[in-house]
């Protein structure tokens, strides 16, 4: 079974707006860099952060954040995502 791609993760977002700004988040594209606690990604050798840049106020918003919950992964406190 292989793990989602970036555009799968897309269409989980539930939340398209910026809180700070208000800008529209959706159609912006997904940035993604290695990390340990990140989404398993397919394509990606590593589990991969996943984040939109809001290009109203440069909030890096993770999808975490934006609702999107991490596949077959065990629970981790909050405060380990926190940004
Ligand atoms: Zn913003």
């Amino acid at each position: 079974m292989r793990n989602h791609t970036i555009p799968e993760y897309r269409l989980q977002i539930r939340t398209d707006k910026c809180r700070w700004c208000a800008e529209g988040l959706i159609r912006l594209e997904i940035q993604s860099y290695d990390h340990a606690n990140g989404w398993p990604t397919d394509g990606f050798k590593k589990k991969q952060w996943l984040y939109i840049e809001c290009p109203g106020c440069e909030y890096q918003w993770s999808l975490w954040k934006l609702g999107v919950a991490k596949p077959k992964e065990r629970t981790v406190p909050e405060w380990r995502d926190a940004r």
